[in-house]
């Protein structure tokens, strides 16, 4: 009995997987690697991979494409999600929300986020394995979402800022990725990998939503990083830091991690270290202004707003010093902090702060595509990619604000969503 049930389970999950064929033909069409904005082409795919992208003039007349009369440009990429996490549940609202109710939301918040035209993230924190079952549903084809990979809990210091410190020592509640001493560390990576883990997220500093600890402090050592990284890599998987402090930055560059979260507070030496090694800084210069306005109603600790206000300008300021320097960006958001779907408000900041609009759109296309080793099936729209295929009714280089309102999404070819 236990045989045909597999059987069964796995010609549903086959059946989901079937993917449309078909052409898109677009009015403007966004080359991200050139910065190109071409008249009336036609994307063909097959199976939900493109297999063509051509002037529309040269299909064959029999074709009959769907047509969208729109600015289109590839899906686009958040490096730094949340999605099991909302942004009403901070400090201890955040108590009241079970395990199972952060799947539940997760299935939305992925919905909202893929029709936001998301159509690809990395998830870099979740309480126990929320996240893998979120990514596996939409991998399944049970629910919408975004392609995702998923880092499971992350790993942190006792106290730090992947613990739980809200509650006193008589609850003796300790968060899942809590593992101190490279070791046990070594240890926590592998049970992440057991339980389904596309990448390792680790706390190299603290946080500013953690409670009683410091952003600037150093909190893995160099020697625990390390070997976390040795390990992660060893076994296939890549490392995400969040670091805000200086010397956090240098040492889980130095360590040899492929992001550095946030990295508000980097200076020189973190920036050559950063071109040095081709690590990638994951940035999110747009919530600043979400925490300081709605934190507190959203339950943020009185001592969460000061250390924004501590950071959150001084990270913009970096932000423009590091890309001016050269440094590889990709395009997170740290979604979640903020309400879900909002991803897309960080363009305008990215080009306050020193991009081209086209620079920003290349580090939410190509630049997150290769931070995720995805680069050619995602942040393309080209031969062998996914029919992943947004729209916007303005030009996003004359106005980067219009990404905020996409009138089309199509993932592996499916549309799902259409003005
Ligand atoms: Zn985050």
């Amino acid at each position: 009995m236990k045989h045909a049930l597999i059987i069964i389970a796995t010609c549903l999950a086959t059946a989901a997987a079937a993917a449309p064929s078909g052409t898109l033909r677009c009015d403007k069409l966004l080359d991200v690697k050139t910065g190109q904005i071409l008249d009336d082409q036609a994307i063909t795919y097959s199976n939900g991979i493109v297999t063509a992208v051509q002037p529309a003039a040269s299909l064959p007349p029999d074709a009959h494409p769907a047509t969208v009369h729109a600015t289109c440009l590839p899906g686009l990429i958040d490096a730094h999600v949340h999605l099991t996490y909302n942004a009403t549940d901070e400090g201890y609202n955040g108590l009241g929300v079970s395990i199972p109710r952060q799947t539940v939301n997760g299935v939305h918040n992925a919905r909202v986020t893929l029709l936001a035209g998301f159509t690809t993230v990395r998830n870099v924190g979740a309480d126990d394995f929320t996240d893998v079952a979120v990514r596996d549903g939409i991998n399944a084809g049970d629910i919408d979402g975004p392609r995702m990979q998923v880092s499971g809990p992350p790993l942190g210091i006792t106290g730090g800022h992947a613990d739980n410190n809200l509650l006193p020592y008589e609850y003796h509640d300790t968060a899942m990725g809590v593992a101190d001493g490279p070791w046990p560390a070594r240890r926590k990576v592998r049970e992440n990998i057991k339980y389904g883990v596309d990448l390792i997220k680790i706390m190299a500093s603290g946080g500013v939503l953690s409670k009683g600890d410091t952003p600037g402090a150093p909190q893995y050592t160099l020697e625990e990083m390390q070997a976390i990284v040795d390990e992660a890599h060893r076994l296939g998987r890549r490392v995400a830091a969040h670091a805000h402090g200086t010397q956090s930055i240098k040492d889980a560059i130095i360590a040899g991690v492929n992001s550095v979260e946030h990295a508000s507070l980097i200076d020189d030496e973190g920036i050559r270290l950063a071109k040095q090694h081709g690590t990638y800084l994951v940035m999110d210069i747009y919530n600043d202004d979400y925490i300081l306005q709605h934190g507190a109603e959203a339950g943020m600790l009185p001592e969460s707003i000061e250390k924004e206000k501590g950071i959150g300008r001084l990270q913009r300021e970096n932000f423009r010093r590091a890309h001016a320097a050269g440094v590889r960006m990709a395009f997170g958001t740290d979604a979640g902090v903020y309400p879900h779907g909002d991803n897309a408000k960080q363009f305008a900041k990215m080009v306050q702060w020193g991009m081209t609009p086209l620079e920003a759109i290349q580090a939410a296309t190509l630049g997150a595509a290769d931070l995720m080793g995805w680069s050619g099936k995602v942040g393309v729209i080209a031969p062998g990619s996914y029919a992943d295929v947004i729209a916007v009714a303005g030009n996003p280089f004359d106005d980067v604000t219009t990404l905020e309102h996409v009138t089309f999404v199509m993932q592996g070819g499916a549309v799902k969503k259409t003005d």
